[in-house]
């Protein structure tokens, strides 16, 4: 990866997080995973301005994080192409049609439905969309993810679709939550593995954010997806 070796001034504290992370994820997987197993650091990007986007990802965070359709569909031009974008916040039906053909992931699916209209529109351009199931333990102030008991049913039924791969599962769990939350998502997540492998063959958990990346790995994940710690705080309230 080639880096910059003066970043500009104004992103100078974006390098020196991206520094403290890598530093981090790397501690946190040389305790707790076999050498070469690898773990990506997402850049979570709401509200944060394209340049600053652009920068992460000139320092080789090239995997970016979306939650709202419309702030993405702004902003995505100005992104550097070299970038991967997931879909990590929750997806109204109606609103996949604008997404599909510029992500290439979507993280959050949580419903037979929201499956359903990601299998029309794949189908209908040929092409195959990976997907995580977004699970919901210990948050029971969201309506996004589905309950561990549905969760099997799910995948299995979302499995059925062709133009669908289930990569594994994502997971908002309550900041401050223990350990124990993770490690209960990590079991659903091998436990998805045993459902059919023939079909399902998850590579990908993802949890952890700003302040419990590190206890995620601990717990499995090998997706992390960071917002403040990469880029400050976010300038607007979140609704
Ligand atoms: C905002 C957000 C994050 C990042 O949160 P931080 O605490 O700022 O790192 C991660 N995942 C999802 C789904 C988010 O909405």
């Amino acid at each position: 990866m080639e880096q910059l070796t003066k970043a500009p001034n104004e992103f100078g504290y974006i390098l020196d997080n991206i520094k403290e992370i890598r530093d981090r994820v790397g501690n946190a997987a040389a305790k707790y995973r076999k050498p070469g197993d690898r773990i990506d650091i997402m850049a979570v990007t709401k509200t944060v301005e394209p340049e600053k986007v652009n920068f992460a990802v000139s320092q080789g965070i090239t995997l970016l994080g979306e939650n709202r359709v419309q702030e993405y569909l702004s902003k995505k031009d100005s992104y550097d192409s070299s970038a991967s974008v997931h879909i990590i916040g929750h997806l109204q039906t109606n609103k996949v049609k604008y997404i599909i053909d510029c992500v290439d992931m979507i993280q959050s699916v949580d419903s037979l439905k929201l499956a359903n209209e990601i299998e029309r529109l794949a189908s209908a351009r040929g092409k195959i969309m990976d997907i995580l199931i977004e699970v919901n333990i210990g948050d029971e102030a969201t309506k996004s993810g589905i309950s561990s008991e549905e969760l099997f049913e799910l995948a299995k039924r979302v499995s059925e679709l062709e133009h669908l791969r289930i990569r594994g599962l994502m997971a908002i769990p309550p900041i401050g939550c223990g350990g124990d939350v993770f490690a209960a998502i990590h079991e659903l997540y091998l436990k998805l593995g045993e459902l059919d492998p023939a079909r399902i063959r998850p590579d990908t958990l993802s949890m952890g954010m700003s302040g419990d990346y590190e206890l995620a790995i601990e717990h499995g994940s090998n997706l992390v997806r960071i917002g403040t710690k990469l880029f400050g705080a976010r300038k607007y309230l979140e609704v």
